[in-house]
């Protein structure tokens, strides 16, 4: 086994003879040390999601995967204090993309994990909230799978979630809201939203609306969903979920767009539109009351 070893990666195999002699020599101890050697050599890929940006909000799965990373590739939406995490000695890789802003290529992104996991390294891709919810994790795994490379994917929380449950309130309710919807207030040209349609949904069947990328549009998108909700229904808006600068309002649909542009709501934000938040209303218009927040 000495042999082969020594035959296929010869230099590393010579550091790794001589630590294993210079130890106890006793194959237990040898074969942890080929394993780690052979691990390396392969590399590796995880896709984890970070969540909101509070990193009390990771799940150990994913600390435990940032903690081993050599290389990690970071977007823009995950916090400081969460990209801080990374071991000094790993390479990080700033990645980011924010609606709007000049942004890395996907395709470089994609080709940049597929390059590093070759080379042999413990590649760990940060993304916010979690990697398969708006995230382009789905790209990203085919591209790697395509390449012939195994990925793990790690999940974070979505930020619509954390920002319900942060203002106290429930995504599903018995009385108010018997199923979620995830929407992307900013989908791919030629695949837009059929708001009307999902407005008439929202009101039968007592959906909460939650939507993601949402705060360019969403005069257009109110406006739409007025079609089939009724004007006051209520909304929450929640920008910066998590961080010590979160903030919200809360308002109606007619009034959203307005109220957005009045409090100067900035991205990233998520919308939440259902009956759900209309107790965030009423604890408002009486502070007594407020709401507890997380
Ligand atoms: N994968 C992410 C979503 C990425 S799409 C997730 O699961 O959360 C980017 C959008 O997510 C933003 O435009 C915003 O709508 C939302 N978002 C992400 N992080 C946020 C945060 N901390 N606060 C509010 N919205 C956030």
């Amino acid at each position: 086994m000495l042999k082969l070893m020594t035959a296929s990666y010869q230099s590393p195999c010579k550091i790794f003879q001589l630590h294993c002699d210079a130890r106890t020599g006793e194959a237990q101890n040898f074969e942890r040390c080929t394993m780690k050697l052979s691990d390396k050599l392969q590399g590796s890929c995880t896709l984890v999601g970070a969540g909101p940006g509070d990193p009390e909000l990771l799940t150990l799965k994913a600390l435990r995967a940032i903690e081993s990373a050599t290389v990690l590739l970071i977007d823009d939406l995950v916090s400081e204090p969460i990209a801080a995490l990374a071991p000094a000695n790993a390479r990080v890789i700033q990645v980011g993309k924010r609606g709007g802003c000049p942004s890395t290529p996907q395709a470089f992104i994609e080709k940049l994990m597929i390059t590093e996991v070759r080379k042999g390294e413990r590649v760990v891709r940060l993304k916010g909230g979690d990697p398969f919810v708006f995230g382009r994790g789905g790209e990203e795994v085919e591209s790697l799978r395509e390449a012939g490379i195994d990925v793990q994917v790690v999940n974070g929380i979505t930020a619509g979630l954390a920002a319900v449950t942060s203002l106290g309130l429930p995504l599903t309710h018995r009385d108010h809201a018997h199923g979620v919807m995830f929407l992307t207030g900013h989908a791919r040209s030629g695949g837009d939203t059929d708001w009307r349609a999902l407005s008439c949904l929202a009101h039968s069947q007592r959906l909460t609306l939650v939507i993601y990328m949402g705060v360019r549009s969403a005069g257009q998108i109110a406006q739409e969903l007025l079609y089939g909700l009724p004007a006051q229904t209520a909304v929450a808006v929640v920008q910066n979920v998590s961080l010590p600068e979160q903030r919200h309002i809360a308002t109606t649909l007619e009034d959203m767009a307005q109220d957005m542009a009045r409090h100067r709501m900035g991205s990233p934000a998520v919308i939440v539109v259902g009956e759900v938040m209309a107790s965030l209303a009423l604890a408002q218009a009486h502070p007594h009351k407020q709401l507890q927040t997380a």
